[in-house]
């Protein structure tokens, strides 16, 4: 079976975006590919988090993860830093990737430009810590959103570059997108992705939000003063964004979704966007609530922990006999 690993950080609740780009896919691939799902809370302090809010943030998405399919006898989930491999791996690739080429990531370059944040160094070496999630894995395949596209990019350098250098230890991934939904847009902005550290609450729908709030914040989303549903994506981006969300959770064709709202207005598109958003959501809600609380988690995690492991150290000891590190040979 070929290999499949993919992170989540721990910086909020999952958004719909999230869940459509990411999530769900997971939850397609894993009968298919040994799947191994990772929590990388290292990733997450890369920008300012509060402790105990963090915390929770894991428990959190661990929960999710479940709630939204992901099997534990078929797949791994674990927290990276209950695998000190990542850490020791990140350091090597970072000795290998330069500073200029961790300048030009898009992300580095977003988040690093926001004002009155400051800036910490892991967050322009987070790419080779992302490198090294993959690679300590031998996985073949990354399944992501295309904002990552770039990180992956970079990994697959980073693995050739130290395979010519050191010799063959790598197995470069190949990056795996969605085939549709590809990128879920902020509410409030439809020209910027959804993300779970937007600030405006409004701007995204998270998993776990209330039927209520769901109805309440696709009925503010912006909008065009032309009133007919149709797909545009440049002229009409934020009706475009709401019939790709419609579109995904219920298998129907975009197409299919523009004809169930024509002659009507954004009123009774926005009350049915929000009816297909709570529906898909419900279930899942319903198992989250039960996970949250549960020692299952616990022992679900450890589990996860304990797997991870055996396979990243080994992959720690050829990257340090590789490179000439300690007394290993
Ligand atoms: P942050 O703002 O903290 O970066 P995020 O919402 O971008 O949060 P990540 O943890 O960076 O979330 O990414 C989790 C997964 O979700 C990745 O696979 C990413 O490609 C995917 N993803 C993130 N945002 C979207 C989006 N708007 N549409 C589709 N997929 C997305
Ligand atoms: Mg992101």
């Amino acid at each position: 079976k070929k290999r499949i690993f993919s992170g989540v950080q721990p910086t909020g609740v999952i958004t719909l975006g999230n869940y459509i780009g990411a999530f769900r896919q997971f939850v397609e691939v894993q009968d298919e590919y040994d799947s191994i799902f990772c929590i990388v809370d290292q990733h997450a302090i890369t920008m300012p988090q509060d402790p105990k809010e963090l915390h929770e943030n894991i428990r959190k998405l661990a929960a999710t993860y479940l709630a939204a399919g992901i099997d534990p006898n078929k797949s791994t989930l674990f927290i990276q830093s209950e695998v000190p491999a990542h850490a020791q791996a990140g350091w090597m690739l970072q000795c290998i990737a330069s500073i200029g080429e961790l300048e030009r990531m898009t992300q580095f370059k977003d988040k690093s430009s926001k004002e009155n944040v400051s800036v910490s160094a892991g967050l322009l070496t987070y790419p080779p810590l992302m490198a090294g999630d993959i690679l300590l894995y031998n996985t073949h395949l990354v399944p992501v959103g295309d904002d990552q596209k770039q990180h992956i990019e970079l990994t697959r350098d980073l693995a050739e570059r130290f395979n010519k250098r050191f010799g063959k230890t790598f197995v470069v991934p190949d990056i795996q997108l969605p085939k549709n939904g590809a990128r879920i847009k902020s509410l409030q902005d439809p020209t910027k992705k959804m993300s779970k550290s937007d600030a405006n609450a409004k701007a995204t729908i998270r998993i776990l939000d209330e039927p209520k709030q769901i109805e309440k914040k696709i009925k503010s989303a912006v909008t065009d003063s032309e009133g007919v549903v149709r797909f545009d994506v440049e002229n009409k981006p934020g009706v475009s964004n709401l019939l790709i969300i419609e579109s995904s959770l219920t298998g129907k064709t975009v197409d299919e979704v523009v004809a169930k709202y024509e002659g009507k207005g954004y009123g009774d598109f926005k009350a049915g966007v929000a009816e297909a958003v709570i529906n898909h959501l419900a279930p899942i809600q319903a198992r989250y609530k039960e996970l949250i609380d549960s020692p299952e988690l616990d022992h679900i995690l450890d589990e996860g922990r304990d797997k991870a492991n055996a396979i990243a150290s080994a992959t720690i000891d050829r990257m340090e006999a590789a490179m000439g590190l300690g007394r290993k040979v």
